[in-house]
């Protein structure tokens, strides 16, 4: 939900002043019906005309993103920190990040402004492949890696079966590296699998989401998926 003005503004009508000026002159209507108060929000399903004109929908647009860590997944951040929306300052559409990658968590985001695409992806029931690779503190047992292949209770209930495997370990350094494959999203949810055997995740990547990875790409860069791409999602 938005800001009347604000909708109007970016449509390129005019500026958020002048949209103001529009709203309380009566010329903008909301689903048919005039609207002069300024606090109203709308969503992108809501009609808007000014002057009897409607408001061109915006194209659906649709990013891969190489997310550096460091980083937060949102749109904007009060404490001005660095957002996924600022590796693309050339995108007037309004974009926004399809779930999330925690701020120390790099690799694959998707951003879009095609809000049923989103909520495709992210339902559970579609049971998209996550690829995660994480560096941990110690050197996990068999055991224990099986314990999050077959599910594990967090605090937010038992964990959906995993794939895990351990890809090195590094005995000197008592570290290893894991690759372990989810569908869920639950935040911080492969972070809190680790702590639960009781090894602190060091590093995390999401290497691959679904079928797209990110082959091509540094992080901080970003590329159009294809049509093609996007028809298979959908
Ligand atoms: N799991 C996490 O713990 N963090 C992420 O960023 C993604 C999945």
């Amino acid at each position: 939900m938005e800001r009347l003005q604000k909708v109007i503004a970016r449509a390129g009508i005019s500026s958020r002043r002048k949209a103001e000026e529009l709203i309380k002159e009566g010329r903008v209507k909301v689903n048919g019906k005039v609207v002069t108060e300024l606090g109203v929000k709308v969503s992108p399903s809501d009609k808007v005309e000014v002057n009897e004109i409607p408001l061109e929908k915006e194209v659906p647009v649709y990013f891969l993103l190489y997310k550096p860590r460091g980083v937060i997944s949102s749109v904007s951040d009060e404490k001005g920190r660095k957002v996924v929306t600022d590796f693309f300052p050339a995108i007037k559409e309004r974009i926004f990040p399809v779930g999330r990658l925690d701020y120390d968590t790099s690799g694959l985001l998707l951003l879009t402004n095609d809000g049923e695409f989103a909520n495709l992806l992210m339902h559970p029931k579609n049971e998209i492949e996550k690829v995660y690779v994480a560096k941990v503190k110690g050197l996990p047992l068999r055991e224990n890696l099986k314990k999050l292949e077959k599910g594990i209770r967090l605090e937010d209930g038992k964990t959906a079966p995993a794939k895990v495997k351990l890809l090195s370990t590094d005995k000197k350094k008592q570290t290893s590296i894991v690759e372990i494959i989810i569908h869920e999203g639950r935040n911080r949810q492969v972070r809190r699998m680790f702590e639960a055997i009781g090894h602190e995740v060091l590093k995390l990547k999401r290497e691959r989401y679904g079928f797209l990875t990110l082959t091509g790409l540094r992080a901080g860069e970003a590329r159009e998926l294809t049509t093609h791409e996007v028809k298979q999602i959908r």
